[in-house]
């Protein structure tokens, strides 16, 4: 059986530098009432906080110095992922643009979009979503049948794209379709595009949820036209350009991060309530698998840094971050007693347990699901 390898990050001054004056920022914007830890997360979308953390240099940092970005390394990257994440910060209206398009655009991006995207978005004024999924399309990706037919100067795309996270508030989403309907593999005929979502052809469909929150959206395209230059990669090369993309949204911190703000608040209830000391092994058992966690996250950042393969780590992170995640707010209902409620009249600590436990099963499911990765973590370990 194969080994898995998750190499030691480098020990990076600038990391944790750029760390602290980040976590100053957030101090800061927390002071001033801009956020409620409990209450956001890396989904909960907020254009002006976009903007003053991109204003303020905390967007983009490892994106090329000649489109407005650091041009730092993946360590400062990931440092700050986790730092946003930690303080709760809500980063949703940037979050997928800076995880994995932006990078997309980088590798795959004609010079026109690049120039004309990245420093929006690394001003964190300009918002992605993943167009990957169909009402029949999920966990098998090649049924996807939304196609592109080549006309002049660019593609018209028909079909329809669903369960966009944020959809119906983006600008722009990165939409997989046929392009070849010939290909002998079914993984083949494929290429990535990026769709302004104010193009004529282009219909937005909120999905409201039994929350009555829209958090996702369907997406119908009829005739859309999308120019040549938004074209990512190759005509007919996209699966491996969506593959290289589900790195990006697997591996990182907020595949485990998502419940932090609930677990420290837990943590705090506990010692002021004196129930700390029985629930001190359980509390340090979460944080002991944290902290194994991060450090395989790390590892991936570091593989895709020296650009090596890191699909299975980055599975690995993804469904064992799954259940970690999940974990937690049923931990805080079991050890202290919550009745569930949300609302506008409800403190943040009982909003977050009923936030966490209505929304934690979906967890295992976004960006793969859990028999998928595990599916193929196996298959890559040659065990099936
Ligand atoms: C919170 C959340 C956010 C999301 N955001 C986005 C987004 O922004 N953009 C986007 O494109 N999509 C998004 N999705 C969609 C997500 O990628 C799909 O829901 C996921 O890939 C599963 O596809 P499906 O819903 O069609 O379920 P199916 O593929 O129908 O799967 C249903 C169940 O069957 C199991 N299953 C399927 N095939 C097999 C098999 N071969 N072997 C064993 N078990 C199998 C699955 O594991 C799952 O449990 C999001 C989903 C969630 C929950």
């Amino acid at each position: 059986m194969q080994s898995i390898e998750f190499p030691q990050p480098k020990a990076d001054k600038e990391a944790h530098s750029e760390r602290m004056r980040l976590r100053a920022f957030l101090e800061n914007e927390v002071r001033a009432g801009s956020f409620d830890p409990l209450m956001s997360s890396w989904t909960t979308f907020d254009r002006d906080f976009s903007r003053k953390l991109g204003a303020a240099g905390f967007i983009g940092v490892s994106l090329p110095c000649e489109f407005g970005g650091g041009g730092k390394s993946f360590s400062v990257r990931h440092a700050i992922m986790e730092e946003l994440l930690a303080a709760g910060a809500p980063v949703g209206a940037h979050w997928m643009a800076e995880r994995q398009s932006a990078m997309q655009i980088v590798h795959y991006g004609s010079a026109s979009a690049k120039n004309e995207l990245l420093p929006r978005i690394i001003a964190g004024t300009c918002y992605f979503g993943i167009g990957v999924s169909e009402p029949n399309a999920g966990s098998d990706l090649a049924a996807a049948r939304t196609s592109a037919r080549k006309v002049d100067g660019g593609w018209l795309l028909n079909g329809s794209k669903i369960w966009t996270t944020n959809g119906n508030k983006t600008d722009y989403l990165l939409v997989l379709a046929r392009t070849s309907a010939k290909a002998e593999q079914r993984h083949e005929g494929f290429t990535q595009f990026i769709v302004d979502m104010q193009s004529p052809g282009v219909e937005v469909r909120p999905i409201y949820d039994l929350n009555n929150d829209a958090e996702f959206a369907e997406e119908v395209f009829i005739n859309c036209f999308v120019p040549d230059d938004y074209v990512l990669g190759e005509i007919d090369k996209g699966w491996g350009v969506v593959l290289s993309e589900l790195v990006f949204e697997r591996s990182g911190p907020d595949r485990l991060l998502t419940s932090f703000q609930l677990l420290q608040a837990l943590e705090t209830r506990l010692s002021l309530s004196g129930n700390g000391h029985d629930a001190e092994s359980e509390i340090g058992r979460m944080i002991a698998h944290l902290a194994t966690l991060r450090r395989m996250s790390m590892g991936v950042s570091s593989l895709i840094e020296a650009k090596q393969p890191a699909s299975l780590q980055a599975a690995l992170v993804k469904d064992l971050g799954a259940v970690f995640e999940r974990e937690v707010p049923e931990l805080a209902r079991d050890l202290v007693s919550v009745s569930l409620a949300r609302g506008a009249t409800i403190d943040s600590f009982t909003n977050a347990v009923t936030q966490g436990i209505m929304r934690a099963p979906s967890w295992s499911i976004r960006g793969g699901a859990r028999e998928i990765l595990r599916g193929m973590i196996a298959r890559e370990l040659g065990l099936r």
